[in-house]
């Protein structure tokens, strides 16, 4: 049986509170000098979302581009205002706006970007860069003391003999190292929060696993909690207790990482693991680019805004926007397929029928999804 759930902080099954939250979070960005009947439009780009991270917990944000997945993450760094919900932290709002406050909390809470080659002064050697960060952060210590904290960060991150990278320029590193010397600058600041923002996509493929084992370390020795942005749902089950999927601003499944990777429930979720990079699919299949592309989020579509992309989709889809029907063991999905009333009985119904769908349902969250019945 499930349940509907109409906005709940998307959380762990943990008693633990979260570190960092966002509870019911929308951004709206402006469009200067477009108006549509007397009034400003806006980009929808993060509507109604909630996130909860753990201590020691890795979460998982995964989506296409534009699903509004980095701008959570900045929302999260509190670099954007929000234009309505919460951020908390330890289960208190905060809203920082620049000034001491600001500084406060970005120590907390480090972005990791995804290019580490534009996220560093080109010209000033590693030490210099490293040294920045501990002055500000680590201001009684004496100059051979932070010395001694960048060798320690640097070997922290497996950068080994720290000596050797130091008297480095940026464009002397890979971009693996350098998104080690990265990690370092923000370990500098002792956080409980890492948001990392794509870590490894621009990364040649070969090093990548190596940077998400070291996040994974971190996370593990130092019990901060990850928010992992990333557009690869296969690594998100490798790497993630926890997964949200994102689609249109909005979460649309949400759960532990092996039930949402192994046991889809959203349509969306599984063409999105069904187009994952796999040697063993001929070239050029590519089941969500098939279906179109991303909606406009200056206008998403109206009721389930993935109905214009989505093979499942019935009248109901078009008009009235899915809650979140809870599922089991923590996982959630926001899609009619999943609601208790006749309506969703007939949508399940039709779905089965519908030639090709086989592969969508047959690995769909819900037993009634498959062609036996329902439960
Ligand atoms: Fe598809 Fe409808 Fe579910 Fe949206 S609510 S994902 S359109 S079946």
């Amino acid at each position: 049986m499930t349940t509907v759930n109409n906005n709940p902080v998307i959380r762990e099954a943990t008693t633990e509170a979260p570190v960092l939250e966002a509870v019911d979070v929308t951004k709206h960005f402006a469009l200067h000098g477009v108006r549509a009947h007397g009034r400003g439009k806006v980009v929808h780009a993060v509507e109604n979302v909630s996130l909860a991270l753990h201590s020691g917990r890795i979460t998982a944000l995964v989506g296409e581009s534009g699903s509004g997945k980095s701008t959570l993450a900045r929302l999260l760094a509190q670099l954007y205002p929000i234009t309505s919900g919460e951020i908390r932290r330890h289960g208190t709002p905060v809203r920082v706006k620049g000034g001491k406050a600001f500084r406060k909390y970005v120590s907390a809470v480090q972005l990791i970007l995804q290019d580490p080659f534009g996220s560093f002064n080109p010209v000033a050697r590693i030490n210099v860069t490293l040294m920045r960060a501990v002055k500000i952060h680590h201001r009684g210590a004496s100059k051979a003391q932070r010395q001694q904290i960048i060798d320690d960060l640097l070997t922290q991150v497996n950068l080994v003999p720290p000596r050797q990278y130091t008297e480095k320029f940026p464009h002397e590193l890979s971009g693996g190292q350098l998104q080690r010397v990265s990690i370092a600058r923000a370990l500098a600041a002792d956080p409980e929060v890492f948001l990392a923002d794509e870590p490894v996509s621009a990364l040649d493929v070969s090093i990548r696993l190596g940077i998400l084992n070291l996040l994974r370390k971190l996370t593990d020795e130092r019990d901060v909690a990850l928010l992992y942005v990333t557009h690869d749902i296969a690594s998100a089950r490798y790497f993630a207790e926890h997964t949200a999927v994102m689609y249109a601003g909005e979460i649309i499944e949400y759960g532990p990482s092996e039930e949402v990777t192994q046991r889809a429930a959203h349509p969306y979720t599984r063409l999105l693991i069904d187009s994952a990079p796999d040697p063993s699919r001929p070239e050029g299949e590519d089941r969500l680019s098939d279906v179109g592309q991303p909606p406009s989020l200056i206008d998403p579509p109206s009721g389930c805004r993935f109905h214009p992309r989505c093979p499942l989709a019935v009248e109901r889809c078009r008009v009235q926007s899915p809650p979140r029907f809870d599922l089991e063991s923590g996982h959630g999905a926001r899609c009619w397929l999943y609601g208790d009333d006749e309506d969703a009985a007939a949508h399940r119904a039709h779905a089965r029928e519908l030639p090709g769908m086989t592969g969508v349902l047959r690995t769909g969250r819900r037993a009634d999804l498959e062609p036996d019945g329902d439960r």
